[in-house]
């Protein structure tokens, strides 16, 4: 049997956000055997959400999970200071322990709304034992980040820049776990806490794995099949000035 990959994406309210989902969204319509895990960053499902995944022809689960108010990003920080997607992951991880089981023949995976990937990475992940790694391109300052040499399903390099000594020097986009081992170490999770760029560290290890235990994939890690690609923010200096003003005219036009 085909194991199911059940994918969980944090989503958060900004002008992209529908462009994003819906580019994501027609991608993984191409993916069999897939359950969209989405969580919104907020208090209440939002109407967006709920209609861009009703139409979307997937099957999915909706959750919602806010970002404690400490840990929450303004608008005008930059982006590396705070964690992204912590308790929306969290959120999603309990859905799959409270509704699944052992015995569920599946694979996790972390899908960020504005990366971009490649249909073959779903069928790479689709085979994993235990745990699996592959380069995820346009990250950690590189060209790629990750597995760097590989040999018979084995990591014997990786290829990383910054914070070479964290235990899992790779991106959210770049790893896939059997959901036995999720039910194995029930307390695995994500952590505000984490040290910056610990987050998949902090996960990874929490489900008692080293970096050689890793299954290296995408052709003994020698493809990039997903990119770490992030949407820019629109120039939005009129609308802004429209809204100020409460003169933005079209409120039910939704973008
Ligand atoms: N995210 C979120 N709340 C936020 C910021 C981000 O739920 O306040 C989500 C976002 O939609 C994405 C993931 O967390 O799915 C990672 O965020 P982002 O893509 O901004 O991070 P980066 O590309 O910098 O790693
Ligand atoms: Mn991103």
């Amino acid at each position: 049997d085909l194991p199911t990959i059940y994918a969980i994406t944090p989503t958060y309210k900004r002008w992209t956000q529908k462009a994003d989902l819906t580019r994501l969204g027609q991608t993984l319509l191409h993916v069999p055997n897939f359950r969209w895990i989405v969580v919104e960053d907020s208090n209440e499902k939002t109407a967006l959400v709920t209609n861009f995944l009703k139409f979307s022809g997937l099957q999915y689960t909706h959750l919602n999970a806010k970002t404690d108010q400490n840990y929450k990003l303004k608008s005008t920080d930059p982006n590396w200071l705070l964690p992204r997607g912590v308790a929306q992951r969290n959120k999603g991880l309990t859905w799959i322990r409270k509704n699944l089981s052992p015995h569920n023949n599946g694979i996790l995976y972390f899908l960020d709304d504005d990366n971009t990937y490649s249909l073959r990475v779903f069928e790479e992940m689709r085979s994993t034992e235990v745990a699996s790694v592959w380069p995820v391109g346009l990250s950690g300052g590189l060209k790629f980040e990750g597995p760097g040499k590989c040999k018979d399903g084995k990591v014997l390099e990786w290829y990383t820049a910054w914070k070479p000594e964290r235990p899992f020097p790779i991106d959210m986009a770049g790893f896939a776990v059997n959901l036995k081992l999720l039910f194995k170490y029930s307390e695995a999770e994500y952590s505000n806490d984490a040290p910056r760029g610990y987050l998949e560290s902090h996960f990874l290890t929490g489900l008692k794995l080293k970096r050689h235990d890793m299954e290296a994939k995408a052709d003994n890690c020698s493809k990039v099949l997903v990119w770490h690609t992030r949407t820019e923010k629109p120039k939005m200096k009129q609308e802004e000035a429209l809204i100020r003003q409460g003169k933005s005219s079209n409120s039910e036009m939704e973008v």
